[in-house]
C-alpha cells in the first residue's frame, strides 16, 4: 500500500548543495564560495558569473524556466518575483537561456508597496535584494511550474534593512564575535567562529477544506471571530501524542517528503493538545537556515494541506477554549570546533564556561526582558501571551533543580560544590529496566526554558517569523559576552575575576529565575513584587524597542540603526491596526450578512409556530420563551454590532499610529468581544440547520 520511500536519495534533491557546487564548479571557485559562506567578503564578479551559470544549469534540468530572489519583507511572510531565464532570441529565433552573475548577487525588485516604516518614500522606492551566500539555492515547485529561489536579505538605496534576514545575519555575526572572546579566555584559541543553532517546533492546526470556506473569519482573519465551545474540548487529553488519524498522517508524510526534498531535515511529528492540532519540529541548524527553513515549512504546510481538502491555520488563536499554537525556539551556541558552549557536561557545579555563560545568559534576558518579550509579540500572540493560555507574557528563566541550586550556592557562598542527584528511577518492574533519572524535569510554563544544552524559548507564535526573537537572543547575549570579556580579558588574577564575575551576575540577576508554576496568578504578583515587566499587549512591547537601552544595545553591535528600529515600530503598529481592523470589518460583515438575517428567519418561523399551536388551541409556552431569548440575544446582537461600527467610524478619523493601534487594542478589540458574547449564545439556540457557518464541534472533531 505504501510506495517505498528512500529518504536519502530524496533528501536535499531540489537544494543547490555544497555537494552538487563541488561537483559543478571549478575547484577555485568552489573554494572562494565557500570561503565568502564561511568568513565573509564578496565575490568577485567573475566568479558570480560562474557559479550563476552552474545554478542556472542545474536548475533547468531539474526543470526551472525562472528564478526568483526569495526574501523575507517585514510582512512575516516570504516574498518572491519570477523571472525566465528567457533571453531575447537570437538572429535564428533561437531561445538561450540565461543567468548571469550580476542577477545571482543583487535584485531590484520594485517593491515600494512592502512595509518600509517609512524607510522609503514612494518617490525613493529602490530596494534591493542581495544573495545570502550563507543559506542555499533550492527550486520551488507549484503550478506555476518551477522556480529557482535564491535566499536574499531585502534593503533600501540607502542599505537599511527592510526584512527579517538582515538583522538576523547582523546579530550572528555580533555573537561569534562575543563568544569568541569568551572560549578564548578559556583557552580554546582554535575556534574561529560561534554559531547560533536554532531548532523551531512548529504547531499547526487542520481543518477540513470545505468547512473552511464556509466560514469567512478564517478565511479573512486565519482565526474564528465567532463559536461557540464545543460540547467536547481537550479536557480528556485524548489528543495530545494520540494515534494520528488516516487523513492527517497522510498530511504529514506528504509534508515530509516535501520538506525533505527541500533539505529540511523534518523529524518529529505528533497530535498536540487541542483538537486538530498538531506539531512538526525539524532537526535543528544554524540560526539563520534554521529560520529560511522555517519559512519553507510554513509555506510547505499550507500548500500540501489542499492536496488532502484540507487547511492548514497558523494562527496562534484560531479556535477560543482551546489552546493556541507556538514555536517553541530552541536555541543554542556552538563554536566551530564542536563545542557547545550551553553544554554543562557531566558536573555543571565545576564547569566555570558553562557557569560563565549561564550568568551572562541571566544577565542579557534580566536586562533586556523587555525587548525578548517584544521579539515575540504579534497579533495574534496576543490571545497568548499575556492572554487566556501560556506562557505568561512576564519573561523568566526556568533552570531546573539541579541548575538553580548550583546558581544558590554560588549567589550564597560564592562556591558550588555539589550537585543534586538526579538519582534513580526505579519502574518497579522486573523486565523493565530502572534508568538514571534527569537532574531536570520539564517546566511547560516557562517562556525561557533550560532543556538539557539549549534554552527553548516559547513565547514564539506559531506564524511569526523567527527572525526577530533569534535576532534579539544574538543581540542581547552578545553585549552580555561583551561585557563580561571587557572584565576578564583585563584582569590579572582570571581565576579570580571569572569567579567574581560569576557571583556578581548570578547575584544581580537571581531575580530573573523562576521555577513555579508560570501559569498562576502568584507568579503574577511574585514578578510584580521582582520587578519583572509585565507587558500583556503587542502594542504595550513596541516601544521597548527605542528605549536609550535598546538602541545603545542594537546600534553598538550594529544589528539595527536608530531609524531601522523607529522604522520597524512604525510597522508593528501599522500592522497591528490593520489586522484589528480587517477582524472587526470580517466581523461586521458576519453579522449583517449571516449571522442577523439567519436568527431573523428562526424568529420568524418561531413566531409562526407560536401563532400556529396557539391558533390550534395547544400550551405554546415553550415556543414562545425561546422566542423570547433569542430575541433578547438579537437585541443585545444588535446593539453591540452598532457599536463596533462606531468604534470602527472613529478609528478612521485618528491619523498617529501609534494612538490608532492603541485605539484598535483598548476599544475595538473590547467591541468585538462584546459583539461575539451574544452571538456565540445565540449559536447555543437557534437550530443548527439554520446556523450559516460549522461550528467549533464541525471543525476540530471532523478533520
Ligand atoms: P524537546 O524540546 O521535547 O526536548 P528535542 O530535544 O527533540 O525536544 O528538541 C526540540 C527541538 O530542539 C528540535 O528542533 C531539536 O533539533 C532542537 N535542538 C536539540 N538540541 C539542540 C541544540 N543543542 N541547539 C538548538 N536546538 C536544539
Ligand atoms: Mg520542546
Amino acid at each position: 500500500m505504501n510506495e517505498l520511500i528512500n529518504v536519502e536519495e530524496l533528501f536535499g534533491c531540489k537544494v543547490f548543495t555544497h555537494r552538487k557546487m563541488k561537483e559543478r564548479l571549478p575547484k577555485e571557485v568552489y573554494r572562494e564560495v565557500m570561503r565568502v559562506r564561511e568568513q565573509g567578503g564578496e565575490l568577485s564578479l567573475g566568479t558570480a558569473d560562474v557559479v550563476a551559470k552552474a545554478m542556472k544549469d542545474w536548475a533547468i534540468e531539474n526543470g526551472a524556466t525562472h528564478y526568483t530572489h526569495w526574501f523575507q519583507p517585514l510582512t512575516g511572510i516570504t516574498a518572491e518575483k519570477h523571472d525566465a531565464f528567457v533571453t531575447h532570441p537570437d538572429e535564428d529565433g533561437r531561445m538561450i537561456m540565461d543567468f548571469s552573475g550580476k542577477e545571482l548577487i543583487k535584485g531590484e525588485p520594485d517593491a515600494s508597496s512592502f512595509p518600509s516604516g517609512g524607510l522609503r518614500a514612494t518617490f525613493e522606492a529602490r530596494g534591493y535584494t542581495t544573495w545570502d551566500i550563507t543559506s542555499p539555492a533550492f527550486l520551488k515547485e507549484d503550478a506555476t511550474g518551477v522556480i529557482l529561489c535564491i535566499p536574499t536579505a531585502f534593503c533600501s538605496y540607502k542599505g537599511e534593512a527592510l526584512d527579517t534576514k538582515t538583522p538576523l545575519l547582523r546579530s550572528m555575526e555580533a555573537i561569534s564575535e562575543q563568544a569568541l572572546r569568551i572560549v578564548k579566555l578559556f583557552g580554546n584559541t582554535e575556534a574561529t567562529k560561534v554559531t547560533p543553532s536554532v531548532g523551531a517546533e512548529q504547531e499547526y492546526f487542520l481543518v477540513d477544506r470545505q468547512k473552511y470556506l464556509q466560514r469567512k473569519d478564517l478565511i479573512f482573519a486565519g482565526r474564528t471571530l465567532f463559536g461557540a465551545p464545543a460540547p467536547k474540548g481537550q479536557e480528556m487529553d485524548d489528543h495530545y501524542f494520540g494515534t494520528i488519524r488516516e487523513r492527517v498522517g497522510a498530511y504529514m508524510k506528504d509534508i515530509n517528503i516535501e520538506l525533505w526534498k527541500l533539505g529540511v531535515s523534518a523529524k518529529t511529528q505528533h497530535n498536540e493538545a487541542a483538537p486538530a492540532q498538531h506539531e512538526l519540529a525539524p532537526i535543528y541548524e544554524t540560526a539563520n537556515i534554521a529560520a529560511d527553513h522555517n519559512q519553507l515549512v510554513m509555506e510547505t504546510m499550507k500548500k500540501v494541506a489542499g492536496r488532502h481538502g484540507l487547511t492548514c491555520l497558523l494562527h496562534e488563536k484560531p479556535f477560543a477554549g482551546v489552546n493556541g499554537s507556538g514555536k517553541h525556539d530552541n536555541w543554542s551556541l556552538c563554536t566551530d570546533n564542536g563545542v557547545n558552549m550551553l553544554e554543562p557536561g557531566e558536573s555543571p557545579n565545576e564547569n566555570i564556561q558553562f557557569l560563565l555563560v549561564l550568568a551572562c545568559i541571566m544577565r542579557a534576558v534580566d536586562k533586556h526582558a523587555d525587548l525578548l518579550r517584544q521579539s515575540a509579540a504579534n497579533v495574534g500572540n496576543d490571545h497568548r501571551l499575556g492572554g487566556n493560555e501560556a506562557p505568561p507574557a512576564i519573561i523568566s528563566i526556568f533552570l531546573g533543580e539541579q541548575l538553580e541550586d548550583v546558581v544558590r550556592q554560588l549567589v550564597e557562598t560564592g562556591q558550588a560544590t555539589h550537585l543534586t542527584e538526579g538519582g534513580k528511577l526505579e519502574t518497579g518492574v522486573s523486565t523493565l529496566p530502572d534508568f538514571v533519572k534527569d537532574a531536570t524535569d520539564r517546566n511547560r510554563t516557562s517562556p525561557f526554558a533550560f532543556t538539557g544544552n539549549k534554552f527553548e524559548f516559547r513565547s514564539v507564535g506559531a506564524s511569526d517569523s523567527i527572525g526577530s526573537p533569534n535576532t534579539t537572543l544574538n543581540a542581547i547575549v552578545a553585549e552580555a559576552f561583551c561585557e563580561a570579556a571587557d572584565v576578564l580579558e583585563a584582569a590579572e588574577d582570571f581565576d579570580q575575576a571569572v569567579h567574581d564575575l560569576i557571583k556578581k551576575y548570578m547575584t544581580e540577576h537571581q531575580r530573573i529565575i523562576f521555577n513555579g508554576n508560570g501559569y498562576s496568578q502568584e507568579w503574577v504578583e511574585e514578578a510584580a513584587r521582582r520587578g519583572l515587566p509585565n507587558i500583556g499587549s503587542m502594542v504595550g512591547t513596541i516601544e521597548t524597542l527605542t528605549t536609550e537601552k535598546s538602541i545603545a544595545l542594537f546600534e553598538k553591535f550594529h544589528i539595527f540603526t536608530k531609524a531601522e528600529l523607529e522604522a520597524r515600530k512604525e510597522v508593528l503598529y501599522d500592522t497591528f491596526s490593520k489586522t484589528i481592523n480587517i477582524e472587526a470589518l470580517t466581523m461586521i460583515d458576519m453579522t449583517r450578512k449571516q449571522i442577523l438575517p439567519a436568527v431573523v428567519k428562526y424568529t420568524k418561523s418561531l413566531a409562526d409556530t407560536v401563532i400556529a399551536v396557539r391558533e390550534a388551541g395547544a400550551d405554546a409556552t415553550v415556543q414562545s420563551e425561546l422566542l423570547k431569548e433569542v430575541s433578547e440575544k438579537l437585541a443585545e446582537t444588535k446593539a453591540a454590532l452598532n457599536k463596533l461600527e462606531e468604534a470602527e467610524a472613529t478609528a478612521k478619523t485618528m491619523k498617529c499610529p501609534k494612538e490608532l493601534a492603541f485605539y484598535y487594542n483598548d476599544t475595538v478589540k473590547v467591541a468585538m468581544e462584546a459583539l461575539r458574547a451574544p452571538v456565540d449564545k445565540l449559536e447555543m439556540l437557534v437550530a443548527k440547520e439554520i446556523w450559516p457557518m460549522p461550528s467549533y464541534g464541525d471543525l476540530l472533531f471532523e478533520v
